[in-house]
């Protein structure tokens, strides 16, 4: 399978056409940013971690009966996906508190929280992908009622399977982003990537990220960081 067009590029992939209209090839990048775009560096070989780490997460939640849009890992940068329109927004799954969530609401970091806690935010980078509620979702138009609750029962499955999955790795899932597509029988199936990009994914030990924080934070190492979650996941 091969690349034609570009169709659309963003923070951390490109996305590509090809001669299958119903296959898209992603390239992952090594480029990262970080508070809406206003921190920007790049992390040596990310691109190729994160399309390892995301093939064997998009695996086992297939395995797991999760529909995602993996099809096939292509190469070192190149995940071959399906073709979905992506419902614009973010799902945050948080197990634990961290970013923003310890700032809105004064809670230390890293305190369990005695529930799994959905969030909802609206994809838009021009707007800083805002927060919302249900009610904002359906008054845009931005997904049916049908799909919302789609979206919430698959990520709070999601969640208990990289919560099992990574424990085992010695990997504490403190929190995640997720995001979603219709395929063209408008099936809502899993999309983007599951990456350190994406995750807050701390040691179960010792608490050491091993995550993109280390980058938003200047913590250093931060290369190591994904090499470990590669070692212990892949
Ligand atoms: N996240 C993400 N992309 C975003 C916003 C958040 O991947 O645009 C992930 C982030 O890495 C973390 C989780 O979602 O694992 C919760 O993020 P939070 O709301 O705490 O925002 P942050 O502190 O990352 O700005």
């Amino acid at each position: 399978m091969e690349k034609l067009e570009l169709l659309y590029e963003g923070k951390a992939k490109k996305v590509y056409k090809t001669s299958d209209k119903d296959l898209y090839i992603v390239e992952y990048k090594d480029d990262a940013t970080a508070f809406n775009g206003l921190k920007k560096g790049t992390i040596m070989d990310k691109g190729i971690m994160n399309n390892k780490i995301s093939t064997e997460l998009f695996k086992l939640l297939e395995d797991n009966g999760i529909r995602t849009h993996f099809v096939k890992h292509l190469s070192e940068r190149e995940m071959l996906v399906k073709r979905v329109e992506i419902v614009l927004l973010e799902v945050l799954v948080r197990n634990y508190a961290a970013g923003s969530l310890t700032k809105r609401y004064g809670i230390e970091e890293g305190t369990r929280l005695d529930c799994t806690v959905l969030e909802f935010c609206y994809k838009n980078d021009e707007l800083g992908d805002p927060f919302l509620n249900e009610y904002h979702i359906k008054a845009m138009g931005l997904a049916k009622e049908e799909e919302v609750e789609a979206i919430e029962k698959m990520a709070l499955k999601i969640n208990d399977i990289l919560i099992r999955h990574m424990n085992e790795k010695g990997i504490n899932l403190v929190d995640f982003k997720l995001e979603f597509g219709r395929t063209n029988d408008g099936e809502i199936i899993l999309a983007d990537e599951i990456s350190p990009d994406t995750c807050r994914l701390w040691d179960t030990a010792t608490n050491e990220k091993l995550d993109k924080d280390r980058f938003r934070r200047d913590m250093g190492k931060v290369e190591e960081g994904y090499m470990e979650v590669v070692r212990r996941l892949c």
